[in-house]
């Protein structure tokens, strides 16, 4: 296992490369290297891109239900985003934070300039996955759930569940979290193994309730609220989606984002009783006991592995195998450094400067 300077055979043209994940991280690495002529298939599980920045449709709404907002430190992301808002899939929000304690609800701003996907969380990957598409040398599987990897002569060869078989590819790059990284990297590359280990990852329950009106005004509180950080024990973050950019359309729709101590504890909830009980808590945090509107959706998504224990500082790991390994995890825990480690990682297999 090698730090990136260590590559030995740069990608080319005539590389063939398997990124499995199509989140920030996987799509950002697929960018990369599809821009200097490398031969990229995409494959992930779920029906659209995006892993943990997805967004649920509803009948009535879409809501987030991972990463609601994102900060911006490093100037190449800064320089990314920048490009995102050009294209119209990223705005500033929120602008109206409150954070309720024990003395009621005070606003709070701590300087922080947050964006996020417009008009919904996902149009970032989906902006990405639909400009990758235009690379006539990149292509992306969907509903494409990779099982097993497998080194012959010629290469690195996939399978998914269905018995399906891809390949084959010179290199192999997995952004999937690393307990799902692991399972594939299994008798391959133990040194790669390992460093999956060494990032255990915690778990989060996401919850979304939709109301057929608007709030009413709350005590004390800007009527245009558009998101609160609590200290309950179980919740964590509610963010108002029909305040998000591009969705003021859609009905009063919250995200309840569990508190990870909580979300460890009752990680095997029923999906039911996991969202009543952070409707619960939010109910319990409403000023002077103002009642909520009526009800007409609650459910809740079990993120397994939402964020790491313990934050990395390689950005990305790679292998003289063919296997690399990217995501957010390797540097941290957020939006930023799930593109930070894909991009790093593409700009390292081509052998040009790494960050
Ligand atoms: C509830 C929650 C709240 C968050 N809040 C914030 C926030 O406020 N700010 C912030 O900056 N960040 C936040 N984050 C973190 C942010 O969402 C992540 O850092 C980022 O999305 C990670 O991207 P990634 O590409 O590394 O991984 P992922 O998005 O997890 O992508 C991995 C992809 O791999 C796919 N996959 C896995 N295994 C396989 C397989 N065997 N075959 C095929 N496909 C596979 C998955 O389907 C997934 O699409 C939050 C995350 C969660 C869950």
């Amino acid at each position: 296992m090698a730090e990136p300077a260590n590559v030995t055979s740069p990608l080319s043209n005539a590389s063939t490369v398997a990124i499995i994940g199509a989140g920030l991280s996987g799509l950002a690495c697929a960018h990369r290297l599809a821009q200097h002529g490398v031969n990229v298939q995409l494959f992930d599980k779920a029906r659209g891109p995006g892993g943990r920045m997805s967004s649920k449709q509803r009948p009535t709404a879409t809501l987030d239900l991972g990463a609601q907002t994102f900060t911006v430190r490093d100037a190449r992301f800064a320089h990314k985003v920048a490009e995102w808002q050009a294209a119209g899939c990223v705005a500033m929000w929120p602008v109206h934070r409150y954070q309720a304690s024990a003395s009621g609800w005070q606003i709070h701003d701590d300087g922080q300039v947050r964006y996020c996907g417009a008009p919904r969380m996902s149009a970032i990957t989906r902006h990405l996955a639909d400009t990758l598409s235009t690379f006539h040398h990149a292509s992306i599987s969907l509903e494409t759930h990779i099982a097993a990897l497998d080194k012959i002569t010629q290469g690195w060869q996939l399978k998914d569940t269905n018995g399906e078989q891809y390949g084959p590819f010179d290199h192999v790059v997995i952004s999937a979290p690393p307990p799902q990284a692991k399972a594939l990297l299994a008798g391959w590359e133990p040194t790669l193994s390992a460093a999956c280990e060494a990032r255990p990852q915690r778990g989060c329950w996401a919850a979304w309730a939709i109301f057929d009106s608007p709030f009413p005004t709350l005590s004390g509180v800007d009527t245009d609220w558009q998101s609160l950080h609590t200290q309950h024990p179980a919740l964590r973050l509610v963010s108002r989606n029909h305040t998000k950019p591009g969705r003021e359309s859609q009905p009063e729709s919250l995200s309840l984002l569990a508190q990870l101590d909580w979300s460890d504890a009752h990680i095997e909830l029923a999906p039911e009783d996991a969202a009543q009980q952070l409707l619960d808590a939010f109910t319990s945090l409403m000023p002077e006991q103002t009642p909520l509107p009526g009800l007409v959706d609650l459910g809740a998504h079990r993120w397994r592995y939402a964020q790491p224990a313990i934050a990395g500082s390689q950005s990305f790991l790679y292998s003289e195998s063919g296997l690399s390994l990217c995501g957010d995890s390797f540097r941290g825990s957020r939006v930023e450094d799930a593109w930070l480690s894909g991009d790093g990682l593409g700009e390292a297999l081509l052998g040009r400067s790494v960050y």
